[in-house]
């Protein structure tokens, strides 16, 4: 190859590589309702509500209290009618919205520290614990006990819609299930992202959150990093 054809070649390169990481953040930059779930299970994708732990400036998904009611409305654990009466209490309420929406943010920032810990083989830092343990104390499993017409026994969550924190036990209850239940090899982080995911390969050896997404991005990079040698 000439130096001249060379040379078009690596533009060619280059403007291919620029295009594929604009498109692949594109899949990811959107609003809430589009946002990925590949967490495995609830806390994971509620720790995964922010574009990366890996870069401050990130993308938010989680832009006012509404997002968080959508994020359950796409988890489909709760009936509609009770987020719709969570979503009037909130309207009814702005600064008590705003308050709720940080302490959901505050709760997703310690969910993370604890199983990033826990995916690089740490303990999580004892600070990270006593504040996860105060969110049990104060908003951990509201349940009731119902009798049904075929004589057997049911404990149910409580869905009164009568506090905007309410959902935030849905979101223990996972992490809870995760940290007594599951094997800690299965828990990772993305090595691009940051997200956390459950890997539910056989052998342990997912390393991205998404292949389409981070890993494809990141074969791209070594791709375009290994031509860009060849070239110097
Ligand atoms: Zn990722």
């Amino acid at each position: 190859m000439s130096f001249e054809s060379k040379n078009q070649y690596f533009l060619l390169l280059i403007f291919i590589y620029k295009v594929s990481i604009v498109y692949l953040s594109m899949i990811i930059w959107n609003n809430i309702a589009d946002l990925y779930l590949d967490g495995g299970c609830l806390c994971f994708d509620f720790i995964n509500t922010r574009g990366s732990w890996k870069e401050l400036d990130s993308k938010e998904f989680l832009e006012d209290y509404f997002s968080i009611l959508e994020f359950f409305s796409k988890q489909d654990i709760v009936p509609e009618s009770y987020l719709e009466k969570l979503k009037g209490l909130a309207n009814s309420d702005y600064f008590q919205s705003i308050e709720a929406l940080n302490e959901f943010k505050t709760l997703r920032e310690n969910l993370y520290i604890i199983f990033s810990s826990i995916a690089s083989n740490a303990n999580p830092p004892k600070k990270a614990i006593n504040q996860f343990n105060l969110y049990l104390a104060k908003y951990y499993q509201r349940k009731k006990l119902l009798f049904t017409e075929s004589n057997s026994y049911l404990i149910n969550p409580i869905l009164d819609a009568e506090s905007i924190m309410e959902p935030m036990s849905f979101i223990l209850e996972s992490a809870v299930e995760i940290l007594t239940n599951v094997d800690s090899k299965k828990i990772k982080e993305c090595g691009e992202c940051g997200w956390v995911f459950l890997d539910k390969t056989k052998n342990n050896r997912q390393k991205w959150c998404n292949p389409k997404i981070c890993g494809a991005r990141v074969k791209m990079r070594n791709y375009y990093q290994r031509q860009k040698q060849k070239q110097s």
